[in-house]
């Protein structure tokens, strides 16, 4: 058995609930926006379980990932591994080319070390950029945000019926009251593909520079942007503030 599995996965009272819960808010969420709907996969853990679920239940829910160039190779090997596993096609979304070769240019490969403005602005470029096109004509978006992985998330509702924050989309977060061993244990059961770093002690896995593993003990969210003060830590895909950043970018 694979050391993250070992480590996380347990059975807790209401799992079988909570998987029947999700399915069920997730062919809510699809009948809801018929073709207009996509998980945002940022192909962690949590995301490979909502992707186990959608294609398992054939629910018409699309599936895109942010490819911002700077993956780790055990991450973009997940995605032909979802596609063989289980049929489907994940949706690449990429920066612009030229945006971000003169950010490079100009600031450097470590330009996201340099301050929070010059990572933010990394981010804005290769995530938040990207993602706008990736919602452009849809109308709902499904993530894998849960309320333990942080402070910031501890209220992450099932459901943001909040349109201003997001861009006049609905967002759902069906994993919202799963924890981690929730998670592990649905991976493990069901022989979920998941990525390789998972079991090099990585609970939350970004871009590769801006990656660490975690020690124990350490928070979940420890291993991203570990050198910015903990309030800081969001790339601005799930803030308010990042759709306004992101008409800025597009501006
Ligand atoms: Fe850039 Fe790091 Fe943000 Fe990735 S996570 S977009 S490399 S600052």
């Amino acid at each position: 058995m694979s050391r993250a599995i070992q480590l996380h996965a347990r059975l807790l009272p209401g799992y079988e609930q909570r998987v029947a819960q999700t399915v069920l808010r997730l062919q809510h969420a699809a009948a809801a926006h018929p073709g207009r709907i996509v998980l945002t996969t940022s192909l962690g853990a949590e995301d490979m379980v909502l992707t186990d679920l959608i294609a398992r239940h054939r629910l018409p829910i699309a599936l895109a990932t942010l490819d911002t160039g700077k993956l780790h190779t055990q991450t973009l090997a997940l995605i032909p591994a979802i596609e063989t596993r289980y049929d489907l096609t994940v949706e690449r979304w990429q920066p612009a080319a030229e945006q971000t070769l003169h950010f490079v240019k100009t600031h450097g490969e470590l330009a996201m070390r340099q301050s929070v403005a010059l990572r933010k602005a990394c981010c804005g470029l290769r995530k938040l950029e990207p993602l706008s096109r990736l919602l452009a004509g849809r109308t709902a978006w499904v993530t894998g945000l849960r309320r333990e992985q942080s402070g910031a998330r501890a209220e992450v509702p099932f459901e943001d019926t909040d349109l201003t924050a997001n861009n006049g989309r609905a967002k759902f977060n069906p994993l919202a009251d799963w924890s981690w061993a929730d998670v592990w244990h649905h991976i493990g059961t069901n022989d979920v593909p998941y990525n390789a770093l998972h079991d090099a002690f990585f609970p939350s896995i970004g871009c590769e520079p801006c990656t660490r593993a975690v020690a124990l003990g350490e928070d979940f969210r420890a291993g991203r942007w570990w050198w910015e003060e903990p309030n800081a830590k969001e790339c601005g895909l799930h803030v308010e503030s990042g759709f306004a950043q992101m008409q800025e970018i597009r501006a």
